[in-house]
Order: C-alpha cells, then structure tokens, then sequence
C-alpha cells in the first residue's frame, strides 16, 4: 500500500474517530509554501506528497494559463475565468463555461445563477468561500454556447490538475455539459443527476445547473435533495 493512500486512509479515519484538525509539521503544507508547524483542517492529512513535498499549487496551474492559446476559445474572451474559492476546499463544482458577466468579472458563477449557487452552498451550511467553483472550460464560448467536444478536451487538463491539487472530497458537477465532459460519457442530466459517480478516486455528484434551475423551478426540489447527499457524505451538520 503506498504511502499516498495511507494518508488518505488516515485522513478518513481521523474524521471517523471526530478529529477534525491536525498539528502538521513544518514543510508539509499543501499550499506551496514552506511553512512552520500549523494546525490544518484533517483533510490536508491527505494532500501531501509521499516524499512530504507539497503537491502542484493552484498559482502555479493559474500561471500557465493567463495566455493560453490552446483553443479557438481564446479569441474571443477578455478574461480566462480560473476558478475561486478554498483551495482546501472539501467540495468542489465544476460547471460549464464563463458567460458574459463571468468572462467581464474574472470569477465563474456569478449573476443570477451563482447566486442560486451560493444560496444552495449556503442552505448546507457553507459559503462560497468555503467550496472551490470552477468550469470545464475557462473562457468564454461565443453566444454562450456550450463548449465544442475539441474545446472541451483542449481545456480539460488544467480542470484535472486543479482537482489533484485541491483533492476534493466531493466534486458536484453542475448540468449535463460538466457531466459529460468531465466523466466522458453522453448521459442525460434528468436521468444521471443524484447518481454518484467517481473520477481518479473522487466521489462525482451530477446535479442540475443553477440556470437550468432559474428556467424550472420545479425540479429545484431535486438540487436540494443532491445538496442533502453531499452535507451527509461529508458529515455536515443536519440543514436549518
Ligand atoms: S478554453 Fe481553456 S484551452 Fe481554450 S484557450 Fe481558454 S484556457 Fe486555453
């Protein structure tokens, strides 16, 4: 067994027994800094690399792609919407693609349907700031369209690497559009959504897109049932 996944075994374990945070020692931040003895959440028990090292930074990911040219996407943006929130973070939500205010502002989800989102994160018990939010693909596609399959696959590797670095406990994939390109698959949202998944060792959770939601409120009762899932995978606290 290796040493990486002893870690991620004691993490577990420690959350079981009710640790929730951990003295760790100098040098073993995650954050790619050299650090001095800390308390750090348990869920950093896991982040660190077998030889103690800290595994690739957020920054360092960002740093490549302020010019990215990977894709026709580029052309037509004024920002690359990176991703925000806890680079710690134990959930995580990958939507689509920047829209307008999006690409304008230089963070994903806001507007309308980010404060849907916000309102969801909240009613678990958490804020914005607590979760990291980020999208399959970082600029914005022309008309809001939804990313092509070749841009989809162009950007895909940054959202990859954005995961091992974070190592959510729970990645909720946000409409069909996130679904499928994250899990490769060609499934409907109306029949996959609820249904966990798993992507390189991490708990999927598909539900609907905020904006979906914001066209159907309806089916709002659903999102709220997949929020509940995810608050007891992650042992949060009963919702008020
Ligand atoms: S969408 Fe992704 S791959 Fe395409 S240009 Fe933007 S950052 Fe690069």
């Amino acid at each position: 067994m290796s040493r990486t996944v002893s870690r991620r075994i004691l993490a577990v374990w420690l959350r079981e027994v009710g640790v929730d945070y951990v003295m760790m020692p100098a040098g073993a931040s995650s954050s790619g800094t050299t650090v001095g003895a800390s308390l750090s959440p348990v869920s950093t028990v896991a982040m660190a690399s077998p030889s103690g090292a800290a595994v690739e930074t957020l920054d360092g990911i960002r740093g490549e792609l302020t010019d990215c040219r990977r894709c026709p996407l580029c052309a037509g943006r004024a920002t690359v919407v990176f991703g925000v929130g806890n680079p710690r973070a134990r959930l995580m939500f990958v939507g689509e693609g920047p829209g307008s205010e999006e690409d304008r502002l230089g963070e994903p989800f806001v507007g309308a349907a980010g404060k849907r989102l916000d309102r969801w994160i909240a009613r678990i018990g958490l804020r914005r700031e607590d979760v990291y939010i980020a999208n399959i693909v970082k600029c914005r596609p022309p008309g809001n369209r939804a990313p092509t399959p070749d841009e989809a696959k162009a950007c895909l590797p940054y959202l990859s690497r954005q995961i091992r670095a974070i190592r959510p406990e729970i990645v909720c994939t946000l409409g069909a559009t996130a679904l499928n390109f994250l899990l490769g698959v060609e499934e409907k949202i109306t029949r996959e959504r609820g249904k966990w998944r798993e992507r390189d060792g991490v708990p999927v959770l598909p539900t609907y897109h905020p904006a979906f939601i914001l066209r159907n409120a309806a089916r709002e009762t659903e999102v709220i049932e997949d929020f509940d899932a995810v608050a007891s995978r992650l042992r949060l606290p009963p919702a008020k």
